[in-house]
């Protein structure tokens, strides 16, 4: 792997950061793609469900219209044939007939009825047998009542026949007759489950009202429902969703599961079921908390929670038709959407898995693209410790590198060059410091030996006049006197050759760039520097050229820097640091070399030989320098007037003046 853990901070290679970060990017894209499009699918699918909801509805409004309308038709009908009489509503046989051609026309019709005042009654409905259809006679002669049955087939032949005499059945009590006698119109009656065939079931009911005897009786055509709860199951909504029909007061009358409309009361009645209490989680969920009357009035959307799962919920009243009914739908969100969330959910993780893809990939490449980068830092590395060459073939690398890799070997190449070079320059200023040191005491043992030895010639030169003179011919004594004063002429004449020999001149004099002076100091006493914790700031001239001899200036500033350098070390002095500055001055390069040590130690004559305030000093370094400097035409001095460091100076001809 190309990454590496680092405890300074976790450092991570430039190649796994890329890859996780290009990785990362391409996840956060992808991510962004997958669920904008969700999000705008979403809603482009939610919408047409709802659609799909509102067609759903409409439809099994349209459909429960279509199965009301044609018993409201029918009703009329009859209603209009018993007015006019054209069927006579004493005529029972003809109204038999009638009624059984009535029967006939619509499946849904499961009865046709009419009742009169005097309590006379013809009702003729589907039966499960003896024949398919029953009629029911109920008649009043002389106040008796007479309860027949006859059954017949499809073409109207009887088939069985029977009476009850215990029946007690009065059309005139039952509720469609009471409402629609009462407000003299056609009415619907509230649905209720039919006694014979147990189905759920609704009576449209209307008057007949002849013009000159008033209300005759009253019309009824009974209308099996449970074929909507059919259709409501045939009605495909979604995979779990579904249409139902509900009353006003919540009663459930038509469900895709008919068995959830009917309940048994305790006295063993049917009565429908109350949306509410049934056996359907989801449905109680959507619906049933609605109550009351007010059940059209509610809005057409309702989207509800059930189990974590979002449903969307719809209603639509029966419009239309002069029924309180409501068709009821609804679906769970997931059955639209399911699809495209699996979908999501599945793009989500192919996102993943291809970020995770790309980043081993990336990872490989930026490994494969860092390899030679990394060959190169470590053949760096190793050519910068000088084990290996810097002309050594170079590992294969890219054309960035090769021409870094040129650059770096002509910059060691030139180190090496200028290394080469300070070293020579420290040969011979060592050198040069051994001779000029050796000079001077030379030059100050001559001087010192010069009198002595002067006084010595003329002590023998006045003993040898005087043993002549006093007669005392001793020739031994004369022959060792006359030796001692040819050994100290002999003696005076070394003396005075070698101070000849130290008074020459060393070197030549030429023109010099002191700002190369100052590199090659700078070089030369960094250790010495780094050794007392000492900064050494260098400010160079703008006008550099000047004419001397270039080694013995250089042994001057090493002198006065050396020096600087031993009286901050000496003291331990808080502020460590000597600046060496150099600026024309007219004629002249000005030198200084300042230091934040102590100062020059009193008692100490500078510029004296042999004065010296330290253990291993010569005290000839100061002498000698002035002496140097004064041969090139220039001054040393001590400026007194630095206030709080100690600042020598000394100038030099430059080249221009
Ligand atoms: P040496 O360094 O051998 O003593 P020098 O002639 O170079 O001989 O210096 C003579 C003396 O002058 C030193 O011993 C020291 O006391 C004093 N001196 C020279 N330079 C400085 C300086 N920068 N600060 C304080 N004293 C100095």
């Amino acid at each position: 792997m190309a990454y590496r853990f680092r405890n300074d901070g976790m450092r991570f290679s430039l190649g796994f950061v890329l890859a996780i970060s290009l990785a990362g990017l391409q996840f956060i894209a992808i991510l962004f793609v997958v669920t904008t499009s969700y999000l705008s699918s979403e809603r482009a699918i939610l919408d047409h469900a709802r659609g799909l909801m509102e067609g759903v509805g409409s439809n099994a409004v349209e459909h429960t219209k279509r199965f009301l309308e044609p018993a409201g038709e029918i009703t009329d009908q009859a209603q209009r044939v018993l007015t006019t009489g054209l069927v006579g509503t004493t005529d029972r046989e003809t109204m038999e007939r009638y009624f059984f051609e009535l029967v006939q026309t619509e499946p849904q019709i499961a009865g046709v009825n009419f009742g009169d005042e005097e309590g006379n009654f013809v009702y003729v409905m589907k039966s499960d047998g003896p024949g398919p259809y029953r009629t029911k006679f109920i008649t009043i002669e002389n106040g008796v009542r007479h309860v027949d049955f006859i059954w017949r087939d499809e073409n109207y032949q009887a088939v069985a026949f029977s009476n009850d005499p215990l029946d007690t059945y009065d059309a005139r009590t039952r509720p469609w007759y009471l409402k629609a006698s009462d407000l003299e119109r056609r009415i619907w009656t509230n649905p209720y489950i039919f006694f014979s065939s147990q189905q759920p079931g609704i009576t449209v009911a209307a008057p007949v009202i002849f013009e000159r005897d008033g209300l005759q009786g009253v019309v009824g055509v009974d209308i099996e429902i449970s074929d909507i709860s059919g259709f409501l199951s045939d009605l495909r909504v979604s995979d779990s969703g579904a249409a139902m029909i509900l009353g006003e007061d919540g009663s459930l009358l038509a469900h895709p599961d008919p068995n959830q409309i009917k309940v048994q009361n305790e006295d063993g009645s049917l009565s429908f079921a109350n949306i509410g209490d049934i056996d359907d989680p989801i449905s109680r969920a959507a619906f049933g908390n609605i109550e009351g009357p007010n059940i059209t009035n509610l809005v057409s959307q309702s989207n509800f929670d059930y189990q974590n799962h979002e449903y969307m919920g719809l209603f639509a009243p029966l419009a239309g038709v002069d029924l309180p009914w409501t068709v009821a739908v609804y679906a769970p969100e997931d059955d639209f959407i399911g699809e495209i969330k699996a979908n999501r959910e599945r793009n989500i993780w192919i996102a993943a898995g291809i970020s995770v893809l790309t980043a081993i990939v990336g990872l490989t490449i930026a490994e494969l693209i860092l390899r030679p980068v990394r060959a190169f830092a470590v053949r760096t590395a190793l050519v910068s410790q000088g084990e290996v060459s810097a002309r050594a073939p170079l590992p294969k690398t890219y054309k960035e590198l090769s021409k870094a890799n040129k650059t770096l070997i002509d910059e060691i190449a030139q180190r090496r060059e200028s290394e080469a070079k300070v070293q020579e320059l420290s040969r011979d200023l060592a050198h040069f410091s051994r001779v000029s040191v050796m000079g001077q005491m030379a030059s100050g043992l001559a001087h010192e030996l010069s009198q002595p030895l002067t006084a010595i010639t003329q002590n023998v030169d006045a003993a040898i006049s005087t043993a002549k003179e006093e007669g005392a011919n001793n020739e031994d004594l004369l022959a060792i006197l006359n030796d001692l004063d040819e050994q100290a002429h002999q003696g005076g004449d070394v003396v005075r050759a070698l101070r000849g020999f130290v008074r020459k001149d060393e070197g030549e004099i030429a023109s010099f760039n002191f700002n190369e002076l100052i590199d090659q100091a700078k070089r030369l006493m960094r250790h010495e520097a780094e050794d007392h914790h000492v900064t050494l700031v260098y400010e160079r001239a703008a006008d550099p050229m000047v004419i001397g001899n270039r080694v013995q200036v250089a042994q001057v500033l090493i002198n006065l820097i050396r020096n600087a350098i031993e009286a901050i070390a000496a003291a331990e002095s808080k502020t460590r640091q000597v600046v060496v500055h150099a600026e024309a001055d007219g004629k002249v390069l000005e030198v200084r070399v300042e230091d934040t040590g102590p100062g020059v130690p009193e008692g100490v004559k500078l510029f004296k030989q042999f004065q010296t305030s330290k253990e291993d000093g010569m005290g000839l370094g100061l002498s000698i320098s002035r002496k140097i400097i004064e041969t090139n035409g220039g001054r040393l001095w001590l400026d007194k007037t630095a206030v709080g460091k100690t600042r020598f100076c000394f100038t030099i001809p430059r080249e221009s003046a």
